[in-house]
């Protein structure tokens, strides 16, 4: 399969990109190769996509379900009831509509983290966008709970095909709804089996009290002290560190991922702590988490917000420029995902999308990443290429009508 870009603007230059089987395999300014299919992008942007490093998609149907509430009778009264009659169904098409926003808005690579990962991946996988996914972990310090875990994990394993682009990751959810022997049996399996893990760390000070009340250290000790740390390890939030525990994710090369818009909704108290992470050159991601906490997918508003987050807090303009953060929402850092790319540079993965330079927020063009962070929005996305493949061109994505359809539907079914 191959396709060819012609004409689209790359770093001001006028370019042609040619992808083969997925990957950019010619960029110059003509291109005359023959090929399966061309797109004409005269007059268009061609930038890096956006890299989704947290989110839990099948909770999509929840959107505006619960706001404005505090943390624990949000999750105890609405959204752990709700998810208890969210169905396999429920969950794949929750994740198609989630895909469906995120090739809307340019994303087409989510971390993500629910149970029924089958359903996920699947939608991930008809939907045309990579992700990474898997059995999500959680014992709530129960025996018996645990020993079911371990079975299904197993059995999840060994029966899965896994493509490149559609990623395994043991989603072990936190410290505070897995025992500590839990911990170890997970680090012990990730590292055996090779499978990266994916847990919540750090998000509220509460996890950090408890934690400390329990085992007598904070939760990054934990995870070094259970093994967790010398596997490959993405933790979500990250945010109540200290600089020990700053320390310990650095020397084991732990990915963090950033959440701005939830830890703010959901007020969790404290700021991602970027400089300190960034200066210690731990790699960064950026997460919509989920609908219930966010309401939307779009990363255009993440960046943003997770910039002026870093600035307001910090009292200084000058700290998470437009670059350091749109090369964080593009995966830059993400080099825990092997099926990524970040740049649009001869033999990355051809995961790029189109901008159309006549949309009003990207007028005038002093400073192309300058407009993308703080003026753009996801609808100034008007093409999105996966791994060689358009999933989306002139805003249109194939099956859209019938998964909101379907959504439209369910929610009704199940949550009216
Ligand atoms: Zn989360």
């Amino acid at each position: 399969m191959s396709l060819l870009i012609k004409n689209a603007v790359l770093h001001n230059l006028k370019r042609d990109v040619l992808i083969i089987d997925g990957y950019i395999s010619k960029i110059e300014e003509d291109i005359d190769d023959h090929a399966d299919y061309t797109l004409d992008a005269s007059g268009k942007f061609l930038i890096p996509s956006f890299k989704n490093g947290h989110a839990h998609s099948g909770m999509t149907i929840l959107r505006g379900y619960a706001d404005d509430m505090k943390l624990q009778p949000w999750l105890e009264n609405k959204i752990w009831p709700a998810e208890a009659k969210l169905t396999p169904e429920a969950i794949y098409w929750g994740t198609r509509l989630a895909a469906l926003e995120m090739i809307k808005s340019g994303t087409t690579f989510c971390n993500d983290m629910y149970f029924n990962f089958e359903s996920s991946q699947k939608a991930y996988i008809d939907s045309g966008i990579k992700s990474a996914s898997g059995p999500a972990l959680f014992d709530f310090f129960d025996p018996a709970k645990a020993e079911l875990m371990k079975n299904n994990c197993k059995n999840d394993i060994e029966n899965k095909d896994i493509s490149q682009n559609n990623s395994l990751t043991l989603a072990a959810h936190s410290i505070y709804t897995l025992s500590k022997d839990s911990l170890k049996w997970i680090a012990e399996f990730a590292g055996f089996n090779n499978i990266p893990v994916h847990i919540h760390l750090s998000e509220t000070e509460k996890e950090v009290t408890d934690c400390i009340s329990k085992y007598g250290i904070r939760p990054a000790e934990l995870l070094k002290e259970t093994g967790l740390l010398d596997i490959n390890l993405i933790a979500a939030h990250t945010i109540w560190l200290d600089d020990n525990e700053i320390n310990l994710l650095a020397e084991n090369n732990v990915t963090v991922v950033h959440n701005p818009v939830s830890n703010m909704k959901i007020s969790t108290g404290g700021v991602f702590p970027y400089k300190k992470l960034k200066d210690k050159n731990i790699k960064i991601m950026l997460g919509t988490d989920s609908c219930a906490s966010n309401n939307n997918l779009d990363m255009f508003e993440d960046m943003k917000i997770a910039a002026l987050l870093q600035k307001f807090h910090t009292n200084n303009p000058e700290i998470m420029k437009s670059e350091e953060i749109f090369d964080i929402a593009t995966g830059n850092e993400a080099l825990t995902f092997s099926q990524l790319s970040s740049r649009i540079e001869v033999g990355a993965h051809a995961d790029c999308l189109l901008l159309d330079q006549n949309a009003p927020e990207l007028i005038p063009s002093h400073n192309i990443i300058s407009n993308l962070v703080y003026s753009a929005n996801g609808s100034c996305v008007d093409t999105v290429i996966c791994n060689g493949e358009i999933l989306m061109e002139n805003r249109r994505v194939k099956d859209e009508e019938e998964i909101i359809d379907h959504i439209r539907s369910i929610a009704k079914k199940i949550l009216m």
